[in-house]
């Protein structure tokens, strides 16, 4: 189900707080994949929600994020995984995988580039310094001179 790829991330975890907070008041399921829904928003508003969970962007609520607008808002997430509570679970690991995945490809991203460093000339170290000292914020060039030019 699609739901996470039409929704911002925002929303989502929105959504995760108020279903969370048990801000959904009552659904009813309309079809195979329809849910319509009334759901507590802020201010003591209470948001008609209609989900289409096979076609997420057809899904409805009449708040003034979404109202008329083909997105996902935080009303229609909270439906969902009232509707689908097992959903807040995958949803977490999925996000923890992702997080861990990320994480290894930056610790092997630092290694691959240490190891490249180690490889350098010096000739080439010198202008990959210069060129950061050209690119970078001031605060780089200004510790560099502070700390390898000034006291030496
Ligand atoms: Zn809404």
């Amino acid at each position: 189900m699609g739901i996470f790829n039409c929704a911002s991330g925002n929303s989502i975890w929105r959504g995760l707080d108020y279903y969370k907070g048990k801000k959904v008041v009552s659904y009813r399921k309309l079809d195979d994949f329809r849910y319509e829904g009334k759901v507590n928003g802020s201010h003591e508003k209470v948001y008609h929600v209609l989900l289409d969970t096979k076609h997420p962007r057809r899904s409805k609520c009449d708040c003034p994020h979404a109202d008329g607008r083909r997105v996902v808002c935080k009303h229609m997430v909270a439906l969902y995984f009232t509707v689908f509570p097992d959903e807040v679970d995958r949803f977490l690991k999925e996000v923890e995988e992702e997080s861990i995945e990320y994480a290894n490809y930056e610790k092997e991203l630092y290694q691959k580039t240490m190891k490249h460093i180690k490889k350098m000339s010096k000739s080439e170290l010198q202008a990959a310094l210069i060129h950061i000292f050209d690119i970078g914020p001031e605060w780089i060039y200004d510790d560099f001179v502070r700390s390898y030019v000034e006291f030496r």
